[in-house]
């Protein structure tokens, strides 16, 4: 299972930064993990053709889901689509509706992304088969919107956050993977009712409560410390961490655990 970092920032990345994407390939398929601004181009940067088997979105933040437009462009320019479409795209509950009015404020036809993905919305706590063994679970998070983080099984197992405060169901999901790639956007963390991301420690204390093997910390600010944020985290977590970049590559070798 190889993990490629194309976008590691938050709704605001560093100077030449791309938001969240994370591009997961196992056993020839190929699965993008989130798709926010400056996705698309960085994914054109590693794979010309575009050729993906899925897409997984994991909340309706633009910053994770917006260049899913501009990769649509990339697969066909033809506004009609394409006669076969193959791409999946699993949208989070509410997700196709959300696109509708997005489509419908940018004047795109209602069709503009049908015509090309094969799109559905997941569902908490089912799995959805990716092909060739590999499969995805979700569990719903804390954010200020519904978001979800996905587990895929495969040669190994990841765990992706997406945007969450820290969640039991979310734990519950990790439990023993081989890698958890967890948000670490806070500074310090939140107080009061509404919550919805983690800071590094808080990231570290959901992995150490699933028993992963390794943390990536990842969606940093502009002006995030990430050596910082990294050592923050080792503290409290005993397995290893480390703090994503934009093209960061990560090949996860040997017997995944049972
Ligand atoms: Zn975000
Ligand atoms: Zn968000």
């Amino acid at each position: 299972m190889r993990l490629t970092v194309l976008g590691s920032g938050a709704a605001c990345p560093p100077a030449g930064g791309v938001c969240s994407g994370y591009l997961l390939e196992d056993r020839g398929c190929r699965v993008l993990l989130d798709c926010g601004h400056g996705v698309a181009p960085a994914l054109l940067q590693r794979r010309p053709d575009a050729d993906l088997d899925h897409i997984i979105i994991s909340h309706m933040h633009a910053d994770h889901f917006i260049d899913v437009i501009p990769l649509r462009f990339r697969l066909t320019r033809d506004m009609s689509g394409l006669a076969a479409p193959r791409v999946q795209l699993h949208l989070p509950p509410g997700g196709i509706a959300t696109f509708a009015e997005v489509l419908a404020a940018v004047c795109f036809p209602p069709d503009f992304l049908s015509s090309v993905f094969i799109i559905d919305e997941y569902a908490p706590g089912a799995e959805i088969p990716l092909g060739d063994g590999l499969t995805a679970r979700f569990a719903e998070g804390i954010h200020y919107i519904p978001g979800y983080a996905v587990r895929i099984d495969g040669s190994h197992s990841l765990v992706y956050t997406g945007d969450t405060a820290p969640s039991d169901n979310i734990g519950a999901l990790a439990q023993g993977a081989d890698l958890m790639l967890s948000e670490a956007t806070l500074d310090e963390p939140e107080e009061g009712p509404v919550r919805g991301h983690l800071t590094a420690r808080q990231a570290a204390d959901l992995a150490a409560a699933a028993n992963v093997q390794r943390l990536i910390l990842t969606h940093f600010w502009f002006d995030t410390d990430r050596e910082a944020v990294c050592k923050e985290a080792q503290a409290r977590f005993a397995g290893t961490v480390a703090a994503a970049y934009d093209g960061m590559q990560l090949d996860l070798q040997g017997a995944s655990r049972p």
